[in-house]
């Protein structure tokens, strides 16, 4: 695929704040004023597979960069506690659940899942086949930090059926990651590629970051050179944005070596060329994957969905997060727990689930969901198709949406017919763009979310 270039005043015009809708209504909707209890019950009408995610908060040390949850500590020992904790959580879940639903994904987040030790991670694996039995062709995957990993890591990962794996590169240049706070030598991530190869893991995922300080289109064109090589299924590759007032320590990042935006749009259009010539499809929101990936499959075939994790090819899966900050969802609710460790343990101590917000979908909800889903996921929305989905007269009921749609068609980013709205390629990189006009809750949010391009 070769994706069109665009240019800086595009770019200018389109680049303003915007959700990456991993849920809508977005994280920004959700409140404490709800009734926790009838978040939890929700579960039990539930009857579809589980999508299972444990957020694992440690890490040795902060990337600067970094506006995950995180507990920062060399402290071993919490994370024995924290998996005493999360084991808790799974019990005390549990009976919202109809018995006999099986999983079908498993994802490890954080922080860093392998800061726990391996006979730590082999615990976490007996908790989970304890509680939950897996469908055949479930997926189950880790996010690795190549610096903490050794071979006994992705050995228990491997035990437990974690198969496919993701880890940050960011960036290889020395003086990029001196300045990120970040310092990962090349040969930790060919190390884990080989361990992870050698271990039978089928899928790897590098994630990259551009617009860090120090970066210029030939250092990072360096980068990509060298991960190409790696030969990973999928590349992840982000817009760093820079908004200390909401992540604190990227107050460390000087804005001053921070590329100008004139640089980022020119690493943005050498990146997606050189990985599309090299076999990646640009699958959107920053994700490329190869041509048989089951992602570019999944988009193609028109079962591609978006979650908190990102893309996922598991159609209408209940979200069971258990652990720090994780966030759950069944079709009609969202529910996240406590995002600090002492609101968190204290609640636990308390033998009450730490849910600490949610939001209860109203039906408009749901309906703006599935437009905002289909969007982001195929690139397409049939109305017809969509129509009949709903139940409801798709052009008619959103009219306003559609007519506010034809400036950016007149910037060829979307086309409209009668029967459809279709994302452009170039319209790809302005995917947020196109759903924000489906979203009823922008107003007066506009700053708290990242930059769209
Ligand atoms: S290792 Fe990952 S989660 Fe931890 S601080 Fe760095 S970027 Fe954030």
């Amino acid at each position: 695929m070769k994706m069109l270039k665009p240019d800086l005043a595009l770019i200018r015009k389109y680049d303003q704040p915007g959700p990456r809708y991993t849920s809508y209504p977005t994280a920004l909707c959700f409140t404490e004023d709800v009734d926790k209890e009838e978040l939890l019950e929700d579960s039990k009408r539930e009857t579809g597979p589980l999508s299972l995610y444990f957020h694992i908060p440690f890490c040795e040390s902060l990337c600067w960069f970094c506006g995950c949850t995180t507990v920062i500590t060399t402290d071993h020992d919490r994370s024995k506690a924290y998996l005493d904790l999360v084991e808790k959580e799974v019990n005390l879940f549990l009976p919202y659940l109809q018995p006999g639903r099986k999983a079908a994904q498993l994802h490890f987040g954080g922080g860093t899942p392998n800061f726990l030790e391996p006979d730590l991670i082999r615990r976490l694996g007996s908790i989970i086949h304890d509680n939950f039995s897996f469908q055949p062709d479930s997926e189950l995957s880790v996010e690795l930090d190549p610096r903490r990993l050794t071979r006994d890591h992705i050995r228990a990962f491997a035990e437990m059926g974690v198969n496919r794996a993701s880890f940050g590169v960011q960036d290889i240049n020395p003086v990029v990651q001196k300045a990120i706070h970040r310092v990962q030598p090349t040969e930790l991530n060919t190390q884990a590629i080989e361990w992870l190869n050698e271990e039978g893991f089928k899928s790897v995922n590098i994630d990259l970051i551009y617009g860090l300080p120090h970066q210029s289109v030939e250092s990072f064109s360096e980068t990509l050179d060298e991960v190409i090589d790696y030969d990973p299924d999928r590349f992840a590759v982000f817009s760093y944005a820079h908004v200390p007032s909401i992540k604190p320590a990227q107050k460390i990042l000087a804005r001053a070596s921070l590329p100008p935006p004139e640089t980022k749009l020119e690493i943005l259009t050498m990146l997606t060329e050189k990985l599309t010539a090299n076999g990646y499809v640009y699958i959107g929101m920053d994700h490329f994957a190869k041509e048989d990936d089951e992602l570019t499959q999944a988009q193609r075939n028109k079962t591609l969905q978006r979650n908190f994790q990102g893309y996922s090819t598991k159609a209408d899966s209940e979200i069971c997060g258990f652990g720090l900050s994780s966030v759950s969802q069944t079709s009609r609710v969202y529910r996240q727990n406590y995002k600090t460790s002492d609101l968190y343990n204290q609640s636990m101590a308390n033998g009450i689930l730490p849910v600490q917000r949610g939001y209860i979908l109203s039906h408009e909800d749901r309906i703006r969901r599935e437009v905002i889903m289909r969007l982001m996921c195929h690139l397409t929305l049939n109305f017809e198709e969509v129509s009949q989905k709903l139940n409801i007269d798709f052009p008619h009921r959103f009219s306003r949406e559609i007519a506010s749609l034809r400036k950016m068609e007149e910037d060829e980013l979307v086309v409209i017919t009668p029967e459809s709205i279709s994302i452009t390629e170039l319209g790809r990189l302005f995917i947020r763009n196109v759903a924000m006009h489906f979203d009823a809750y922008l107003q007066g949010k506009e700053n708290r979310y990242s930059r769209t391009v």
